[in-house]
């Protein structure tokens, strides 16, 4: 509840019981029982001694008995008591001020009304204003501050990343000490673009520079920029540039700059307008720094490709570090970091794990860590066990696992089969990954699974590999026409893949020696209701029906690559899916031993 309200919720209140009161009071007389009596009674009474007191109040005469009751008379304006024979030394006379008893009848009938308007009066205006205050603030920037004193995530709460982290040192050294450089005639860079695939930590790592700085930290998301006003934007990141400057030194953080940096003139739709002018004032303010002005600009983005070529010019966002996704050292290190607080068996290995796990961001090792933890609650063990993070690898690599999906005997033989191509061909040709795991448990969409792992971190990927790779996509497929002389739908995620591999060594890697080393067709990504891709198509016809050609050959090489091992290997086959059957799930040294 806000403070507005909360007065005004007192005022209903005081408001309410005001208005009970009026109403008692003037149904109720006040009192309670009073005899009313003519006045030559009371006087008889004072005479025989009956009566205490006698109050007065102007004309109304209120006698107060013996026995307690009350009776009430009233006399002309111009007589007194004495008229009556009532006098002080036969009962005790009280004259009340008659302007102090019509006080509060007056003010209730008279103030209340006044005070009941202008109380109301006062919260309509007070909510008015209210809502005048909101839209002046929207100019401001909701920035998060950390001062010194926050130091929540450190350095050591980011697992390897130790080029980025140097750098970033750097950067807070200088705010602390700028002299040092200076000496040197060093500039220092006024923005840092942190750059990086999802979940690879750059947000954790400015939390970090935060802690680690000891300066003023600013932070904001750059979606919160865009507002429903056109003009909302700029006004907040000149607020945000007056604060930091006003605090310097200062870090800003910028997350998700691709949110406004776009490239100008290529979007669609309303927003467009309102992210040009934000953009464009976040370069105004990064030109207008002095050159003594110690504030600088740390953004994070997983798009760098799709920013404004103005943004990253020398004298913005000169200095870029680039965030890879973790190598099998410190995907190690990042499961020890997400274990803490998590008690993990004596069989834990998280080097196997980490070694399993290669592509996966650091976002996605934390998920598998609490995944793990939570499938041993589940179990209701006391420690976290090797084979709750193994489990947890496969339901986030591969979804989770679908056990009500019953499938009919000729769905589980197809499947068998299916997998069993796949895993055997992956096991002959030398440039597919060693296969790791083979199950017909279906998982997420697919009805199984093979699952081969890379010995190491690949960056460089050869023509040959590519080829084998797609041989053993169409493993699959290929099987399931040795042994049942027809296909199913189950084969139709592969070839999806086989062909958009077989694509791109054409038309992005130059692998084709028809259409030779050259880069066709732009993608474009557009934001317009929702993501797509959108791709440009700059060659001929001609070479359109070439690049199909060539797709189509690699394509048909593979398929007969495949289709000669199993041909050959018929009942290493049928071995093979015989267990998949009886099994379920094949490890991989199980796997070479059927082989052998
Ligand atoms: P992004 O790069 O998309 O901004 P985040 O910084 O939000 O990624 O990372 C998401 C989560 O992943 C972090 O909160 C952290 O728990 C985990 N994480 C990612 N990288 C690391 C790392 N190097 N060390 C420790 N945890 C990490
Ligand atoms: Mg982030
Ligand atoms: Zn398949």
């Amino acid at each position: 509840m806000n403070k507005g309200s909360f007065f005004r919720n007192i005022f209903y209140i005081i408001a309410a019981i005001v208005v009970g009161l009026i109403i008692y009071s003037l149904v109720i007389p006040v009192g309670g029982k009073i005899e009313q009596v003519p006045l030559s009674r009371i006087s008889q009474e004072v005479q025989e001694g009956k009566i205490t007191s006698i109050t007065v109040n102007q004309d109304q005469i209120t006698a107060e008995l013996k026995d307690g009751s009350q009776q009430q008379s009233y006399k002309e304006s111009s007589a007194t008591l004495k008229d009556y024979n009532i006098t002080p030394d036969k009962v005790q006379i009280d004259v009340k001020n008659p302007n102090k008893g019509t006080f509060w009848p007056t003010f209730l009938s008279i103030g209340l009304p006044f005070l009941l308007i202008g109380g109301f009066l006062y919260f309509m205006l007070k909510q008015a204003q209210g809502g005048n205050m909101r839209a002046m603030s929207f100019g401001q920037s909701r920035a998060r501050l950390f001062g010194p004193g926050s130091k929540k995530i450190s350095f050591k709460d980011v697992a390897g990343l130790v080029e980025p982290k140097q750098e970033l040192q750097e950067v807070v050294e200088f705010l602390r000490s700028p002299g040092k450089f200076k000496l040197l005639g060093a500039e220092i860079p006024k923005g840092v673009l942190l750059v990086g695939p999802p979940g690879t930590g750059k947000t954790l790592l400015a939390k970090a520079v935060a802690g680690e700085a000891g300066v003023p930290f600013y932070s904001i998301s750059a979606s919160e920029f865009v507002e429903m006003f056109v003009g909302v934007g700029a006004a907040r990141v000149r607020d945000l540039f007056q604060k930091a400057k006003r605090n310097a030194p200062a870090i800003l953080f910028v997350d998700e700059l691709d949110a406004i940096g776009r490239q100008r003139g290529s979007g669609l739709g309303g927003s467009h307008d309102e992210r040009e002018q934000t953009l464009n004032q976040i370069l105004v303010e990064m030109d207008g720094f002095e050159t003594d002005t110690r504030v600088i600009v740390v953004a994070a983005t997983n798009r760098p490709d799709v920013l404004d070529p103005a943004l990253l010019r020398p004298g913005r966002f000169d200095r870029r570090i680039v965030i890879d996704l973790p190598d099998l050292k410190e995907r190690e290190e990042i499961l020890k970091i997400h274990s803490r607080g998590k008690p993990l068996s004596g069989d834990v290995n998280l080097e196997i794990i980490s070694k399993q796990t290669a592509g996966l961001s650091g976002a996605d090792l934390r998920n598998i860590m609490n995944e793990a933890a939570i499938l041993a609650a589940r179990l209701n063990q006391k420690d976290v066990t090797q084979k709750n993070l193994s489990g947890s690898i496969e339901k986030v690599m591969l979804g989770p696992e679908r056990k009500s999906h019953l499938m009919s005997e000729k769905e589980r033989q197809v499947s068998a089969f299916h997998e069993a191509g796949h895993a055997i061909i992956g096991k002959i040709l030398p440039n597919c990954d060693p296969i790791h795991k083979i199950s017909i448990v279906s998982r997420g969409m697919a009805l199984g699974y093979t699952w081969s792992l890379p010995q190491e971190d690949r960056k460089l990927y050869s023509t040959a590999k590519f080829e084998d790779d797609i041989a053993q996509l169409l493993g699959g497929y290929t099987s399931e026409k040795i042994i049942f002389g027809q296909v199913t739908t189950g084969a139709q995620n592969d070839l999806k893949r086989a062909t958009n591999i077989a694509r791109d060594m054409v038309m992005i890697y130059g692998m084709s020696e028809k259409i030779g080393p050259v880069v066709l067709g732009e993608k474009e990504e557009m934001i317009f209701l929702g993501r797509e891709i959108h791709e440009e198509r700059n060659y001929s016809e001609v070479v359109a029906a070439e690049i199909d050609k060539e797709v189509t050959g690699i394509i048909e090489r593979a398929q007969k690559v495949a289709t000669s091992l199993l041909t050959n290997r018929k009942t290493l086959l049928k071995k093979v899916s015989q267990k998949l059957i009886l099994d379920e799930t094949i490890e991989g040294p199980e796997f070479d031993k059927l082989f052998s």
